[in-house]
């Protein structure tokens, strides 16, 4: 029985300034399995997220209460002080840090070089003390580092409440988009299959094993898929179900949401047992997992004004125009507009609001379809 609110206080960057403080809402006794680890709004401007944690920790409270926290939980409702702080001429920006101009979910810090280096020669055939040895070096290297700034204190210490955990889900939206799951391969159908199905996911697109780049549920996940590509005569399960949620689209914020999500979340907890109880039947699946390489991602081609001809979650197939980029200097009508279609078959799960201004090479679309698509071999980048 034990909820206790924390901070993390960042490292103050210019004189007169205080530090930056992050509230952690810790339930359940530390060590306790399964460790579950929820953040929301690395992307500062993206809320959804936030406001299903809003809703989902009261309910933790009264389970607390209760004595019915059987695991580890671990909340924090807003990750990012430093991109909520970025208010500029009326508008919240949040996505990239403006002193590095890195967007806040990249760069995360890959720690399986360094868990190898501390773990060689000590993994063997029990999973169970593989999971701890790897678990006891990730925490031993994250305690060795020395951030020198805001941004890299807040990642080495929110890597420490989740680079351990069994459970880690980085909560984002995306502009105008159905709920939507990042995993890996490796989690699905298993645990991911759950979560999926549990949080009402509509399309879920699976990393193989890892992204390419280093986001906060990439560097949680891939610490697993690199040992046990590095260390294939040990077994080394992926122990680690880390996942990135899409909570629609920014301006999905309302009540019902918020506690429909909330509900969704906290019953996967019970099904996991980091919380007593009885989950029930698992909700239907609403979509199979398709591939990152099968995700066609739409890019305006010139600059313009954007509308759409279809609507998000729309069934889309191959050379079917999705959206186009109005020259509004053009006085040709019809001519003036250009069409971005559809390179494969699929749901478009994600877009962007009409009227918008368009820039050559910016994302307009993403569908997720099952076939391997050529031109995204290899391309697992995405804007998220
Ligand atoms: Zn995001």
């Amino acid at each position: 029985m034990a909820h206790s609110k924390l901070a993390i206080v960042l490292p103050s960057m210019t004189p007169g300034s205080a530090g930056r403080r992050i509230a952690v809402h810790r339930f359940g006794r530390a060590g306790a399995r399964p460790k579950a680890y929820l953040q929301a709004a690395i992307h500062a401007n993206e809320l959804p997220g936030a406001m299903a944690l809003h809703h989902l920790l009261p309910m933790l409270v009264q389970a607390d209460r209760r004595g019915r926290i059987k695991g580890e939980v671990i909340v924090v409702p807003t990750v990012n002080p430093i991109g909520l702080s970025q208010l500029a001429g009326n508008n919240h920006l949040g996505r990239y840090d403006f002193l590095g101009r890195d967007n806040f979910n990249r760069n995360w810090i890959d720690l399986a070089g360094a868990v190898c280096e501390r773990v060689e020669g000590r993994l063997g055939r029990s999973a169970g003390d593989n999971i701890a040895a790897i678990r006891a070096a990730a925490l031993a290297a994250l305690a060795a580092m020395k951030p020198m700034n805001e941004l890299q204190t807040l990642r080495v210490e929110v890597l420490k409440l989740s680079i351990d955990a069994d459970i880690a889900l980085d909560l984002h939206c995306d502009n105008e988009a159905l709920l939507h799951l990042f995993i890996s391969r490796r989690d699905w159908p298993g645990a991911a299959g759950v979560l999926a199905a549990d949080i009402g996911a509509q399309a879920t697109l699976y990393n193989d094993p890892y992204p390419e780049h280093l986001t906060f549920s990439g560097v949680n996940s891939a610490l697993w898929a690199r040992l046990a590509q590095r260390f294939p005569a040990a077994n080394i399960p992926q122990a680690c179900l880390s996942a990135t949620i899409e909570y629609r689209g920014q301006h999905d914020v309302s009540h019902a949401l918020g506690e429909a999500d909330a509900n969704n979340l906290y019953r996967f907890l019970v099904r996991r047992g980091a919380i007593a109880g009885r989950a029930g039947e698992l909700p239907r699946l609403k979509a199979e997992a398709t591939p990152m390489a099968g995700m066609d991602a739409g890019y305006s081609p010139k600059p313009g004004i954007l509308v759409y001809h279809a609507a998000k979650g729309a069934k889309v197939s191959k050379g079917m125009p999705v959206c186009e980029v109005i020259d509004p200097a053009d006085a040709r009508g019809p001519k003036a507009r250009t069409q971005i279609v559809a390179r494969t078959d699929g749901i478009l799960f994600s877009r962007k609001l009409d009227g918008k201004l368009a820039w050559p090479g910016m994302v307009v679309f993403r569908i997720a379809g099952s076939k391997i698509l050529a031109h995204r071999k290899g391309m697992t980048n995405l804007d998220d």
